[in-house]
């Protein structure tokens, strides 16, 4: 904000456009007397400002974002039609990053997994991915998101975060091993929003022209290099500046300097599900590159930083189910979960016409949907029907048959875990990720990492679950992660 030493601006109007008389003395009876309820300006103050914030999130509450463009510089028309990803478009774009457990005001820099969500503006309505800077998740049910999200947040009667409860929750649902691994490790603390990659997770459709069909993962790689921190400095930073990362991310862009993320996706063959070793739509699992290779797709670059942060940033709503034509939903558990958890969190916490709001607002012409009034409608159909099929000129939808972004499912409704692959199981990609990718100073800091964390208040058995655990994914590890506990405890 810059002052101003010229003349006085237009003085301030009233919520209903009059002239307001002040917006620095409440009237009262007397200079020391009582105030007085006819006094609209004060009231409509007072009683507006106790409804400035609408609910925050209730994961990835704290974060920040940016507009900027997406360009697909390869052609990859080979595997989906979605106007988007054709050779040479450039889409408008927003992207918001967050920490998960963290309340509002909490710091960036604690140790957490970083959401990373995006939504393109496509010419046949918004696509978002919804992902994190992780691969892989701590779960493949969405039945256990709400104990997962409450065991990493507060204790009911303290109100305080609790290790012990984390870590019970982690230890007694073993597929989290992977995604565990992955937050102790070196990237659970990233430099900046700048320096991490960006992953869609899921496992996503892609539909070509001729309506052949393959499955997608999205991986979106910073071109600034992946930088982590150390864990000393992100302790400091914690206290010293809460907002680190989102300054970070909005001085970068005010100086010119746009961070960008080059785009790559995973494809497997429509018929390789079945077969392929690990289940292709465990969200728990990645797909080995060797497998899978990384075919590049284009460019995000992040140009543009909100003018208003609550009304495009903490109003702005994110959900998978914000698909286009040439893209769809694979049968991974926890992103059909999420197909409904999305949309239906943004109706709670901002309204029910939260798609009205020019953030969150498809850019296309002839938007056409039939959603009918609601708390704060605003666009509307004037007086055109109301419902369909009508015989007075509004259009309607009618597909029938086979649906184009389909896949094959037999069998009797169950409660069950999928079927495993071959080769799956809950420990072995954690493992290969300590052995395979981490050298032998990222193991030790690890090592370091969780005994720290288990000697933040983990008890038994907790604790005892919590070394067998990391024994599990990796037998030398859980021993060392038990000795330096002990030396932790001891000292
Ligand atoms: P690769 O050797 O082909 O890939 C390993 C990948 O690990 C790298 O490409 C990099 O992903 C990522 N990586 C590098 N350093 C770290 C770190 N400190 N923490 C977390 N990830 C890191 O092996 P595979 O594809 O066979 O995977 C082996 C393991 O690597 C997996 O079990 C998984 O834990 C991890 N991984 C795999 C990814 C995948 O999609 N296949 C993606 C990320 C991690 P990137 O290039 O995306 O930065």
């Amino acid at each position: 904000m810059t002052e101003t030493n010229g003349p006085r601006p237009a003085p301030s109007t009233q919520e209903n456009g009059a002239p307001a008389v002040s917006d620095r003395n409440s009237l009262s009876l007397g200079s020391n007397g009582p105030l007085l309820l006819h006094d609209v300006r004060l009231v409509e103050t007072l009683a507006h400002f106790n409804r400035e914030r609408v609910p925050e999130r209730n994961p990835h509450a704290k974060g920040s974002g940016a507009f900027g463009v997406f360009e697909t510089t390869e052609d990859v028309s080979r595997y989906t039609k979605a106007a988007v990803f054709q050779p040479g478009v450039k889409t408008e774009m927003l992207a918001r990053f967050s920490t998960v457990a963290g309340e509002q005001g909490s710091p960036d820099t604690w140790r957490d997994v970083r959401g990373f969500s995006l939504k393109f503006y496509t010419s046949e309505g918004n696509l978002d991915i919804v992902g994190n800077n992780t691969p892989v998740f701590f779960l493949r049910d969405p039945m256990k998101f709400p104990h997962f999200i409450r065991s990493q947040k507060r204790l009911p009667a303290s109100g305080l975060r609790d290790a012990n409860m984390q870590w019970d929750f982690w230890t007694l649902n073993p597929e989290s091993a992977h995604q565990v691994t992955y937050l102790m490790g070196d990237r659970g603390l990233p430099l900046s929003w700048r320096h991490m990659n960006g992953y869609g997770s899921h496992t996503y459709m892609w539909i070509n022209a001729e309506g052949e069909k393959f499955w997608v993962k999205y991986h979106f790689k910073t071109d600034q290099g992946v930088v982590n921190m150390p864990g000393d400095e992100a302790e400091r930073l914690a206290g010293v500046d809460a907002d680190y990362h989102r300054r970070d991310l909005f001085d970068a862009i005010e100086r010119g300097e746009h961070p960008s993320w080059t785009l790559h996706v995973q494809v497997m063959p429509y018929a390789d599900a079945k077969d392929y070793r690990f289940n292709p739509f465990d969200l728990t699992k990645v797909w080995p590159h060797a497998d899978y290779p990384l075919i590049k797709v284009g460019r995000m670059t992040l140009n543009r930083n909100p003018e208003n942060f609550f009304a495009q940033i903490e109003q702005a709503a994110f959900a998978p189910s914000n698909q286009v034509p040439g893209t769809g939903f694979s049968p991974d558990k926890m992103l059909l979960g999420r197909v409904f958890a999305y949309a239906d969190a943004q109706r709670a916490r901002i309204g029910t016409n939260y798609i009205q709001l020019p953030v969150n607002k498809p850019k296309v012409a002839g938007a056409n949907s039939y959603t009918f009034d609601g708390n704060m409608a605003f666009e509307h159909s004037g007086s055109a029907p109301v419902y369909a099929p009508n015989s007075y000129g509004r259009g309607y939808s009618d597909e029938t048959g086979p649906v184009e972004e389909s896949w094959e499912a037999d069998g009797e409704m169950v409660r069950s875990a999928y079927t495993l692959h071959a080769a799956d199981d809950d420990f072995s990609q954690a493992g290969a990720l300590v052995r395979e990718v981490f050298d032998d100073a990222a193991r030790e800091r690890l090592v370091q990492t969780v005994a720290g964390a288990l000697a933040g208040g983990v008890v038994e058995p907790v604790l005892s679950r919590a070394f067998q655990y990391w024994k599990n994914v990796d037998q030398s590890v859980g021993e060392r992660i038990e000795s330096a506990y002990q030396a932790i405890v001891t000292k």
